[in-house]
């Protein structure tokens, strides 16, 4: 997926990529933490945070195209 001539699309793009970033971290973190229960729990709570961040950057990309038709 790649933006051109849109700094705002470009923009939430970026947001996305930190988000999805973010996402593979603490999903990385939680399969080190499979078996130790608290620390699982909060690494569980932290990835679907993320994972929701992820969603609402990719659905904020495509409002804006449907918006700005600007794909
Ligand atoms: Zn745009």
């Amino acid at each position: 997926m790649i933006v051109v001539g849109c700094s705002a699309a470009e923009t939430l793009f970026e947001h996305y990529i930190s988000a999805t970033t973010e996402y593979f971290q603490v999903t990385d973190r939680l399969c080190n933490l499979v078996g130790l229960h608290d620390q699982f729990d909060a690494a569980q709570r932290q990835t679907e945070q993320a994972g929701a961040k992820c969603r609402a950057a990719l659905l904020a990309i495509e409002k804006h195209r449907v918006e700005h038709n600007c794909s």
